[in-house]
């Protein structure tokens, strides 16, 4: 677990309390806390994540000091001709089976009836398996099939939590992939570089690094051509303890990609841009071409390939930045963007027609261009990795708030780039003062002992927030260790 100490000169360290023996008393009038660690007894003015130790004793056996890391490790496969025929079969099936059970939800959904829960499928699925007209369904695994469905259910999970869109069909050639799940069907031979799987057989895989762990799960997908196994493992490692003790909060924006709060910034990738003449190049190329023609079959490999280009760039610099940020820094708040809703469509509809659409299309572009989730999503589970946590903090008035002097107004930003305070005349670059603000939003956050790693709805944020006041944040406190 990690304790907050609140240093006299307004630094962050952050303590690993190993031994999770850890007794917490409230005593003085001054509401001061003793912490008790491993029996030597430390008095300390300071706060903490009062969750964590809240959840103690049920969460024992996770400090242990040790942790199970998942991991993913993808190779490619080189398939002989029947099992790449084969593994194409088995993801049309599974593309075929989500889009059947996606109609079949829309068409209960119109008629008013109850969507069809997992189980429900399940049955559906053996016998669609079984009937005559799609009895090619019953060559495919039926696992995979299974999780497809499982799939379709996660999609209808996040829009209804509004995480994500309504789920749509699937196309040939997009994404084509299926997942193993029962990792009691699958034999891994690593030391000939090969890999067993249902109704395939032996596959040959480039083994570019070892496998770590025990397997749990395999995916197989397709992208240019190109075929790859996704081998997901468990193992045990030690606890990791954070080697860098600094906190940062980070801007996220379309100009620089992040800003740092001690004023250091990223450059955005902009590799959609760069490739941008050259996709719309290929694109025009394909659309003069018959349709389905050899010729439009090759101009379309083209697309692909550099949007495969693009993708690969992407990641490259994303999984770059966020191993650099998660081994500097212990702690990093950054802010809980709904990237949903500023990517929304901007064009409106025929009786409202949205205001400023190009400027905003121009927005989505780069948001979705530079993965923000993705962002987010790497530098939560290499913090973890490393021993270090991400904080999410709502987004509301970090541009306009002066770190100086507190004073709140929208007219503290007069353009995009400058930050002038209208009270105290405090002047820094826009993005650095955001970032600022969101580091400290993140120190208040931890100080009222809110599980952190999701900003929550204003509602249940006031109500957690009444719950335990930050009596201890302001007070400068005394490092004890
Ligand atoms: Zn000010």
């Amino acid at each position: 677990m990690l304790v907050q100490i609140d240093a006299v000169n307004g630094t962050v360290g952050i303590l690993r309390v190993v031994a999770f023996q850890v007794d917490v008393l409230q005593s003085g009038s001054l509401g001061h806390w003793q912490c008790v660690l491993g029996g030597a007894q430390q008095h300390r003015s300071m706060y903490w994540r009062t969750m964590e130790i809240g959840a103690l004793p049920q969460d024992e056996a996770k400090y242990d000091g040790c942790m199970q890391q998942l991991q993913a490790f993808q190779y490619e496969l080189r398939p002989d001709g029947r099992q790449e025929r084969q593994m194409r079969r088995f993801a049309g099936s599974c593309r075929f089976v989500f889009n059947k059970a996606l109609a079949l939800q829309k068409e209960r959904y119109e008629q008013g009836e109850k969507k069809l829960g997992y189980a429900g499928l399940c049955k559906l699925l053996t016998e669609w398996r079984n009937s005559p007209e799609t009895s090619w369904l019953a060559d495919a695994p039926v696992h995979p099939l299974q999780q497809t469905l499982k799939d379709l259910e996660r999609a209808y999970g996040n829009f209804f939590a509004k995480r994500a869109h309504f789920p749509c069909f699937k196309k040939k050639g997009q994404r084509d992939s299926f997942r193993y799940p029962d990792a009691k069907q699958i034999k891994l031979d690593a030391g000939n570089g090969r890999i067993f799987l249902p109704k395939l057989g032996w596959l040959r895989f480039r083994q570019s690094r070892d496998v770590l762990g025990t397997v749990k799960n395999v995916t197989v997908s397709q992208s240019c051509g190109k075929w790859f196994v996704s081998i997901q493992t468990e193992r045990e490692v030690e606890q990791p303890i954070p080697k860098a003790s600094s906190v940062v909060g980070i801007d996220m924006g379309v100009i620089r990609f992040a800003t740092f709060s001690d004023g250091s910034y990223l450059e955005p990738l902009a590799s959609f841009r760069q490739h941008e003449a050259a996709l719309r190049k290929a694109q025009r190329c394909m659309s003069r071409k018959k349709k389905f023609s050899n010729n439009w079959k090759k101009a379309k490999a083209r697309v692909q390939k550099i949007h495969s280009r693009i993708g690969n760039a992407r990641r490259d610099y994303l999984h770059k930045a966020t191993t650099a940020i998660s081994q500097n820094h212990a702690m990093v708040v950054i802010e809980d963007l709904q990237v949903r809703n500023m990517s929304k469509s901007a064009k409106g509809n025929a009786d409202k027609p949205g205001k400023s659409v190009k400027a905003k299309s121009g927005l989505n572009k780069s948001i979705l261009d530079q993965g923000w989730f993705e962002f987010r999503r790497q530098l939560e589970y290499k913090l973890q990795w490393s021993g270090g946590m991400l904080v999410a903090v709502p987004p509301k008035n970090t541009s306009r708030t002066c770190p100086q002097c507190g004073c709140i107004s929208k007219d503290n930003r007069q353009t995009q780039a400058r930050f002038a305070c209208v009270e105290c005349g405090y002047e820094e670059n826009a993005d650095v003062v955001g970032a600022i603000n969101v580091l400290r939003a993140g120190h208040a956050r931890i100080a009222c002992g809110e599980d952190v790693s999701r900003a929550k709805p204003a509602k249940a944020r006031r109500a957690a927030s009444v719950k335990q006041e930050p009596a201890e944040a302001t007070q400068p406190s005394q490092m004890l260790v």
